[in-house]
């Protein structure tokens, strides 16, 4: 078991220890939320004898596992940390914020108030498995704006920690909620590649599962990783960290998934249009063993 350590050392979904480790830098935004960093110039008025003068950013790691191939940034944000970096998640200061270190922001569509056009295809995908109508559990589904099924379901529970109000038709379920139903299909979509520690977050899910219950998770494939497959090499490529604090390759996701005694059944890559970008989602399904 991958034990909780601030600063990785071990693989976020296999545990390995055999990590790859380049310089990179935490993204303003993200520092200034985080840690309360910004950017700086170093200069002469500094009177610092030993050190080059020039702007200095939150310095940070890349990390990649030599087993798996997850790619990820060193730093494990505590719950405090995750809570002042998604506090108020796309509201105005947030934005504003946003705008002063990432002008291209600005230009980003309002799109994340509708809901994601891919999700058809996924549900597509995944209806054979199912009952006809399925009895849905979304883990970290906000609003519940882009749970699967939401049109098309017997019970459609989200778990959510952010208290937003939910669209018609779902339910908010806590842990214990949780634990005395059954489900068809347990989601987690797009939550990821945000949280410190992926392994204990799905861990998290498992009461959820019953005998003939299907898990399903997903995650952006991230482009880097798209397009080196396979590359253990790529802590050097990655440079920057932002919101996405987790890249994962197919077999990190199988590995974490396995390791909590869960099968895979299937495996979805689904080339996305996310308005401003092309991008890809990689969805597994998988049942208890
Ligand atoms: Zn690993």
């Amino acid at each position: 078991m991958v034990s909780r350590e601030l600063i990785a050392r071990h693989c976020i979904c296999c545990g390995g220890g055999n990590l790859e480790k380049s310089p990179a830098v935490l993204m303003p935004f993200v520092a200034l939320r985080v840690f309360g960093h910004e950017p700086v110039e170093i200069t002469e008025d500094w009177g610092l004898r030993d050190l080059r003068q020039g702007m200095a950013y939150t310095l940070c790691n890349s990390l990649q596992c030599q087993n798996c191939g997850a790619l990820f940034l060193d730093y494990r944000f505590t719950d405090e940390q995750m809570e002042a970096l998604y506090r108020n998640y796309r509201d105005e200061l947030y934005n504003e914020q946003r705008i002063r270190f990432e002008p291209g922001y600005a230009n980003v569509p309002p799109h994340y108030h509708q809901r994601a056009n891919y999700l058809c295809e996924v549900e597509a995908w995944l209806a054979p498995y199912l009952p006809e109508a399925p009895a849905v559990l979304d883990f970290g589904g906000d609003s519940g704006i882009n749970s699967l099924f939401r049109e098309h379901n017997q019970l459609l529970h989200i778990h959510d920690i952010s208290g937003v109000e939910l669209v018609p038709g779902a339910e908010r379920a806590d842990l214990e909620r949780i634990r005395q139903c059954h489900y068809d299909l347990v989601t987690c979509s797009q939550v990821l590649e945000h949280v410190p520690y992926p392994l204990d977050f799905v861990k998290q899910m498992l009461p959820a599962l019953g005998t003939g219950s299907l898990i399903y998770v997903e995650v952006p494939h991230e482009a880097l990783l798209r397009a080196h497959p396979g590359s253990l090499q790529l802590a050097t490529c990655k440079r920057h960290w932002h919101e996405h604090v987790n890249f994962f390759t197919e077999s990190s996701m199988r590995v974490l998934l396995e390791s909590l005694g869960l099968v895979v059944v299937d495996v979805l890559h689904l080339p996305v249009d996310i308005g401003w970008t092309q991008g890809e989602v990689m969805g597994l399904l998988a049942r208890q063993a």
